[in-house]
């Protein structure tokens, strides 16, 4: 691992156990640990480690690992990525069909990319090896139980313990936890949901045949219930195929999905995994850090609400989260950890916030008018023009909603 310039390599001997020499008990402090090796955490230990600082990486599972997801790569995904990574793409997507619970299917084309599919455990673990080469140190199979911010594992005030589930402790001056929806370390800074939605899916091998009618072409089709939506998305001779509905319609969702795919002719072809995962969407005045503990990615609830899409809310709050998380190890107090922690936080609100807050009022029209979203995607030029610059990174809803007053006039007409 690289010791790079101006990091501290630090170690604190506790009272307790030193020799008179004070050095051979001594505990070695990382200055960032960071918990969870997916985009966020891949990102936020990257940031970290360009910086300069000794960080580890954290992750419970053994990489590559598995992690259910479309692995739509849209163009503010693709600006969020490390200089210098490669995007794994199994697909690049010219044309979207889209289909009205089943119905009214059209396919819109594009002579430009819209955006790229990847799978996911080739895409994070190249992440990974990006930050491992920025000077991050890695451990797998490595599940953090809890952060202790006080108490007898607690050897100073500018340290973190990290508690991991074989009882060793790990020291830290600053904490990112970037540990998905089943948060951890979100659970220990309080972050506060406002919507949790239940995505399933499927990988199912498929023959030549049917694997070349995909190629390049996405499904989207707008579901049965308030706020639901379907997809396939091909990866060579692999389709990726899911629904996402609000939590607490458990057995509709499932009976969406396997509806869906009998309706594609893709029910004779047996899935080579079939999982679900939980999707967070934080509230408003969520907390984002507490004390020397910064959350980002999922474990933050940092998801676009309308599109679930995850991948670079991820990397971007991943990147700030380490920026910030290096100002913190630094800090000497409670009142200079707090000022990061709050320059933090409004990075955060000032850019993903924003956009959080439009997809929200996308996805309240949306619930009410599934058919009206269709009927503009299919039968509106300049709406599937907004949905292509919107996948391709030319634009975004904030930036559409900022510069076109009709945008924000005809939002606030649906909205009523
Ligand atoms: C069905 C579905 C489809 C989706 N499709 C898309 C899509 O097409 N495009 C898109 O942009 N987004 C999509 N998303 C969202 C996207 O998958 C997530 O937003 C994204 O994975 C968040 O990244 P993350 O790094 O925050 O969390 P994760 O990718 O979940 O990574 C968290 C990591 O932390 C590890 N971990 C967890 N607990 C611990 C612990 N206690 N100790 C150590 N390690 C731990 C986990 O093993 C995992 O590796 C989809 C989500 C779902 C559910």
């Amino acid at each position: 691992m690289r010791q790079a310039a101006g990091s501290e390599q630090q170690t604190i001997v506790s009272s307790e156990n030193s020799s008179d020499d004070g050095q051979d008990d001594g505990q070695q402090v990382w200055d960032v640990v960071v918990v969870g090796a997916g985009p966020a955490g891949a990102s936020a230990a990257y940031a970290a480690a360009v910086a300069g600082r000794r960080v580890l990486l954290l992750e419970k599972a053994e990489l590559p690992r598995y992690k259910t997801c479309g692995g739509g790569i849209i163009g503010p995904t693709r600006d969020a990525l490390p200089p210098g990574f490669e995007l794994p793409f199994r697909d690049r997507v010219h044309a979207v069909t889209f289909s009205l619970e089943g119905k009214f299917t059209r396919t819109r084309r594009s002579k430009q990319m819209l955006f790229g599919l990847i799978n996911r455990p080739e895409f994070d673990q190249q992440l990974v090896e990006h930050a491992q080469k920025a000077g991050a140190e890695l451990r797998t199979g490595a599940t953090v139980s809890r952060v202790e911010q006080h108490g007898s594992a607690v050897p100073d005030r500018r340290s973190v313990a990290v508690v991991l589930q074989d009882g060793e402790t790990l020291l830290a001056r600053a904490v990112v936890g970037a540990d998905g929806s089943a948060s951890r370390i979100g659970a220990h800074v309080g972050v506060k949901l406002d919507q949790v939605d239940l995505g399933l899916e499927a990988e199912i091998p498929v023959p030549e045949t049917v694997a070349e009618d995909w190629k390049g072409r996405v499904l989207i089709d707008w579901g049965p219930l308030p706020g639901s939506y379907g997809w396939v998305f091909p990866k060579g001779d692999t389709l990726t195929v899911g629904v996402i509905s609000a939590r607490g319609e458990g057995a509709a969702t499932k009976r969406y999905l396997e509806d869906f795919i009998a309706r594609l002719g893709l029910a004779g072809f047996e899935p080579s995994i079939s999982s679900g995962h939980l999707t967070r969407c934080r509230a408003d005045d969520s907390p984002l850090s507490r004390g020397r503990v910064l959350v980002c990615g999922d474990a933050a609830g940092l998801l676009e609400p309308w599109t679930r899409e995850g991948i670079s809310f991820a990397l971007r709050s991943g990147r700030l989260a380490g920026e910030w998380a290096v100002r913190i190890a630094e800090a000497h107090d409670a009142v200079d950890t707090r000022r990061q922690a709050l320059n933090y936080a409004f990075a955060i609100k000032a850019g993903l916030g924003v956009e959080m807050s439009i997809g929200r009022r996308m996805l309240t029209i949306f619930e009410r008018r599934p058919g009206v979203f269709h009927a503009a995607l299919t039968g509106f030029r300049p709406a599937w023009k907004a949905f292509a610059g919107i996948t391709r990174g030319s634009t975004s809803l904030g930036d559409m909603v900022r510069s076109h007053p009709m945008a924000e006039r005809a939002l606030s007409r649906i909205d009523r």
